[in-house]
C-alpha cells in the first residue's frame, strides 16, 4: 500500500535524524575522509565532474589551531594569587581579543582547597545579550548550570573546584580565536595551575584539551582516561579531557559517554 504524504515526510525526518546522529559521532571522532566509491557516486546522482572530494572536512577547525604549540608570554609577574591573576587578565591587552573583547572571565570558584581544576575554551558572548550576569559565568549561562549538576553528580562542593579557559576575553559569536590568542593568554593558565595547586585537571573540549596535552589526537581517543600535565616548575598533575557542556547541550546523545568520564574522575578523586 502506497504511503500518504504525512508518513512519508515522518519517514524522511526520521532518516535525516538518523543521519545528524551519525555525523554526530564521525565528528566526534574527527572522521574527516569519506570514500567516494562508484556506489555512493552512484546513488547520489554525482556525475564526472561533481566527483565527491576526496577528503571533506567536517570539522572545521583554522589551520594554526589544529597543532598548538604553546609560547608563554612573560607577565608583569612571575606568580601571584589567584585573586592578583585574575587583576591582571582585567587589564590585559596582550593579543587582538582585547579590543574586541565584550567581558572578562579569569575564573571562579575555590575558596578552599581546590581538588579539581576544569578548563574550557573561551567564553562566547551571544550576539544581543542584554541580561547582567555574563561576566559571572566561565562556560556560559546553562553550560555553568549543567557544569554544577555534573559536579553535584561526582561529589564536589563548588569551593573543591576552579573553573577557568584557555581564553580569558569573552567574544561575540562573529569572533573566533585563533591558535595565537591561546598562546598569548597561555601562562595566565599556567601561574594559575600553580597557585591553585589542584589534585586533578579537567580538560572540556577539544581546544582546551589539545592545547594542555601539546596533541593533536581527536577528543574521542583522549577522553575518559587520565594523562599527565606537566607544568611549569616541574609541576606533575594527572589530567581528564572529555567534552565540553557546550556540545553536550547541542549534543545531549554524548551526555551518557561524559558521565562514563565523570565517574572515571570520581573515582580518583575518592581515592585521594
Ligand atoms: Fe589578554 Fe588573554 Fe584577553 Fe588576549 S585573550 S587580551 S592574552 S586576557
Amino acid at each position: 500500500m502506497r504511503k500518504k504524504g504525512r508518513e512519508m515526510e515522518e519517514d524522511v525526518i526520521r532518516f535525516l535524524q538518523d543521519v545528524r546522529s551519525v555525523l554526530r559521532c564521525h565528528q566526534v571522532g574527527s572522521i574527516v575522509d569519506y570514500p567516494a566509491g562508484a556506489e555512493l557516486e552512484s546513488f547520489l546522482g554525482v556525475s564526472e565532474r561533481e566527483k565527491i572530494p576526496v577528503r571533506e572536512q567536517i570539522v572545521p577547525l583554522p589551520e594554526k589551531q589544529k597543532t598548538t604549540r604553546v609560547a608563554p608570554v612573560r607577565k608583569k609577574s612571575d606568580q601571584g594569587s589567584l585573586a592578583e591573576i585574575a587583576a591582571e587578565v582585567k587589564l590585559c591587552k596582550s593579543c587582538g581579543l582585547a579590543g574586541q573583547r565584550k567581558c572578562v572571565t579569569p575564573g571562579k570558584g575555590g575558596g578552599g582547597s581546590i581538588r579539581l581544576l576544569l578548563i574550557g575554551h573561551w567564553l562566547p558572548v551571544p550576539e544581543h545579550f542584554t541580561g547582567g550576569g555574563i561576566d559571572k559565568t566561565v562556560f556560559g549561562l546553562q553550560e555553568d548550570q549543567m557544569l554544577a549538576r555534573m559536579l553535584a553528580a561526582i561529589h564536589l562542593a563548588p569551593e573543591e573546584v576552579f573553573v577557568t579557559n584557555i581564553i580569558k576575553c569573552g567574544v561575540g559569536p562573529g569572533i573566533q580565536p585563533q591558535a595565537e590568542h591561546i598562546d598569548a593568554c597561555f601562562s595566565y593558565l599556567q601561574r594559575q595551575i600553580k597557585a591553585a595547586a589542584p589534585e586533578l585537571i579537567c580538560t572540556m573540549g577539544m581546544v582546551a584539551t589539545r592545547a594542555m596535552l601539546r596533541l593533536s589526537q581527536p577528543l574521542s581517543r583522549l577522553r575518559g582516561r587520565f594523562h599527565m600535565y606537566n607544568g611549569i616548575d616541574g609541576m606533575e598533575i594527572p589530567l581528564l579531557p572529555t567534552f565540553h557542556p557546550n556540545y553536550l547541550l547541542q549534543n545531549p546523545e554524548m551526555k551518557k559517554a561524559t558521565w562514563l568520564d565523570l565517574q572515571v574522575l570520581e573515582k580518583r578523586i575518592s581515592a585521594k
